[in-house]
């Protein structure tokens, strides 16, 4: 079951930190950890659960909606979510956006309904296709602007039909880290928080895997056996995710301090958020709470349908 070929952290000589095992056991170099594959389960397990207590991400008897891509990180929140939420007595159900990109998305769609099947989570599908929605160039934006831009808009939206009190996304460390290290270099002092409280009308946004270095996520499906949708979107290019390489080329100069600096950052930046930036009010075509008026979601269907010239710009997150 534990491949070494497979996992994206080494096997070393050596036992286990915590139950002194000598099998298969994992180095974690970001906590200066051994730990054999169960205790490597629990340990995250138990970080997540930290996460959520630490800020008070959920409550009992509340319903967190997981938004869902089906890439390793959202399953590996999705499956642990659904193990922490027996144990805290919080609901589970995972939102997935079909984005209208051909068979892409169709295959997205296939992982997503294996991974909520073995959960044993509920699942409810969005397809923006319906709403008259597509993931490409608009006037003034990349394909991957509108990509977030349409998630954002329609998280709250969708979560409030299901009957959630949060919304989680999985972003991690290096995705916190890439965005307060963007705004950083141009001047611009945000960093993202790991809760957004519910205000004019949304709802709570959680992050609990804001302190997870990604491949830890990646090794928690493969230890548990998770079917991950792996294929690059096609509006994919690296010039987005460079920056990446340099923190992981300072991870390798000085273990954790990938988590060090975004603990840093937290502590010395401001702390807002960028969706919290502009209050809410209701769009007045459709009336959900948006930081625009028509809200982003209206302006693009018009775009895509041809029936007006500008779309806006690009939402500044
Ligand atoms: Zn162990
Ligand atoms: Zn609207």
């Amino acid at each position: 079951m534990y491949g070494r070929e497979s996992l994206p952290v080494h096997t070393v000589e050596g036992r286990c930190r915590i139950c002194g095992a000598r099998t298969h056991v994992l180095r974690l170099t970001e906590f200066n950890l051994k730990l054999c594959p169960p205790c490597y389960l629990r340990f995250f397990e138990r970080r997540v659960r930290r996460a959520l207590e630490n800020h008070d991400m959920v409550r009992e008897g509340e319903k967190v909606a997981v938004a869902l891509s089906g890439g390793k990180d959202s399953v590996a929140l999705l499956y642990a979510l659904k193990r922490l939420g027996v144990v805290m007595g919080f609901d589970l159900a995972a939102l997935h956006f079909h984005l209208n990109m051909g068979d892409f998305s169709d295959r997205n769609l296939q992982v997503v309904e294996e991974q909520c099947a073995l959960a044993q989570v509920e699942l409810r599908v969005v397809r923006i296709g319906d709403m008259g929605l597509r993931v490409q160039r608009v006037k003034g934006w990349h394909p991957c602007a509108v990509c977030g831009a349409v998630k954002r808009a329609l998280f709250n939206r969708e979560a409030t039909r299901m009957g959630a009190q949060a919304v989680a996304t999985a972003h991690t460390l290096e995705d916190i880290l890439l965005f307060a290290f963007k705004n950083l270099l141009s001047r611009k002092y945000l960093v993202p928080q790991p809760v957004l409280p519910p205000e004019n009308g949304l709802v709570r946004k959680i992050k609990p895997l804001y302190y997870m270095p990604e491949r830890l996520n990646l090794v928690y499906c493969r230890l548990r056996g998770l079917p991950v949708f792996e294929e690059k979107c096609p509006t994919w290019s690296p010039h987005g995710h460079a920056l990446k390489e340099v923190f992981e080329h300072m991870e390798k100069v000085i273990p954790s301090s990938k988590l060090q600096l975004a603990l840093s950052l937290k502590e010395v930046l401001p702390s807002r958020d960028p969706d919290s930036l502009v209050p809410a009010k209701p769009c007045s075509r459709c009336g959900e709470p948006a930081t625009q008026d028509p809200c982003t979601l209206c302006r693009l269907a018009d775009w895509f349908s041809g029936r007006q010239g500008d779309p806006g710009a690009p939402y500044e997150g």
